[in-house]
């Protein structure tokens, strides 16, 4: 049960408690499992929200769960001319015995962090970043689905909120964060994925953002999602911007690519490339197994000429959302390839399984990433 009101007190030091404004109107039980039941990605909301506010005077202040409900800004505000905006994604997993999980909160808090250096907003300490997620999930613990593979997906995110149109940093900013109930992210099983190389457009640029979780990145990275759509491919992989010759990373995954040799290989994070929570722990367990992951450029010539003659055996992306994707075809212009057979990779499936089955507390977490919520 949600408690009736009261501050929610976390377990994180030094964090006051959230006051905490119950929602006068939740869903019903029935109509919340009847959400439950087939959560489609990104479209249902729990009942609250936490929020954190910031202005230039006071710093972070109104630590808070309330309803979830729309915003109020004012046309002028920062955000909608400047896109001062960053975010975060990660879930909470229901682990057998009820209990909820999250993974590597701190590596986003301090993701979180950066981003907002580089975006000049103002930076929300770790401690009350992992705080904001078991604030919201002590509310809307129902909201954690439990069937295999479902989850309650966190968006944690930062808005400049000041209304001035004047150019320079915001003086008043909003930390949210907002919950969606997520099934297994492909419907069905986990399905392959074609993958368009986009040579027209770039998501990011040598001192860019790139490295920054923004949502101005998004917004550059659309038109070569929708290139990707117009040739018949599910997602799109972009190249660096200066040569437009070594992969980058999707519009929201990294990538990694399976030797037939069983070394691995993915690009390093030199500013360009979003520094993924799931592309650190994947290295870790491929490091863990022996094998050899290098973090290295990988020229596409050599990526499509390796798939043609046998040398790289599997392709895959990850994030957080979709875990890990394989990846059966990659296209562009001028080549159109098949990559492991056009199907599912063995080295592929089996760190989604590995790491899938740490999150859901079903095998050992050697290196500590889980973290109790509830
Ligand atoms: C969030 C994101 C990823 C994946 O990061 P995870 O921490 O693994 O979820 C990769 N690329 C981009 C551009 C992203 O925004």
């Amino acid at each position: 049960m949600s408690p009736a009101s009261g501050p929610l007190e976390t377990a994180v030091k030094g964090v006051p408690p959230f006051a905490f404004t119950p929602n006068p109107s939740p869903r019903t039980p029935a109509e919340r499992a009847a959400e439950l039941a087939d959560p489609a990605f990104g479209v249902v909301y729990s009942d609250h929200m936490a929020r954190i506010t910031w202005d230039e005077g006071q710093g972070w202040h109104d630590h808070r769960v309330v309803p979830f409900a729309n915003l109020e800004l004012s046309p002028a505000a920062s955000v909608l001319h400047y896109a001062g905006e960053i975010f975060e994604g990660l879930k909470v997993y229901r682990h057998a015995d009820g209990s909820l999980f999250t993974f590597r909160p701190y590596a986003n808090a301090a993701r979180f962090a950066r981003s907002a250096r580089r975006m000049a907003l103002p930076e929300l300490p770790e401690a009350d970043f992992v705080a904001s997620l078991q604030a919201l999930t002590q509310a809307d613990a129902e909201w954690v689905p439990s069937a295999p593979e479902t989850s309650l997906y966190l968006r944690p995110f930062m808005l400049a909120t000041e209304p001035f149109i004047g150019v320079r940093p915001s003086h008043r900013v909003e930390y949210i964060v907002i919950a969606s109930p997520v099934g297994s992210y492909f419907k069905g099983g986990v399905a392959p994925v074609s993958i368009w190389v986009e040579k027209e457009t770039h998501r990011a640029g040598v001192g860019g953002t790139g490295a920054a979780k923004t949502g101005g990145n998004y917004a550059a990275a659309m038109l070569g999602q929708e290139n990707a759509y117009a040739h018949g491919c599910e997602q799109v992989l972009f190249l660096d911007s200066v040569t437009s010759t070594t992969i980058e990373e999707l519009g929201g995954m990294n990538v990694f690519v399976v030797y037939k040799d069983g070394s691995v290989a993915t690009p390093p994070t030199s500013g360009t490339i979003l520094e993924g929570v799931t592309r650190s722990s994947i290295i870790q367990l491929l490091r863990d197994r022996g094998l050899k992951v290098s973090e290295t450029p990988i020229k596409l010539a050599e990526l499509v000429a390796g798939a043609k003659d046998g040398s790289v055996a599997e392709v895959f992306a990850c994030g957080t959302a979709a875990v890990v994707t394989p990846v059966k075809r990659l296209a562009g212009e001028g080549f159109d390839v098949p990559v492991a057979d056009g199907g599912a990779g063995e080295l592929t499936m089996s760190v989604r399984q590995e790491l899938t089955d740490i999150q859901y507390g079903r095998l050992p977490d050697p290196h500590e990433w889980t973290y109790r919520l509830v």
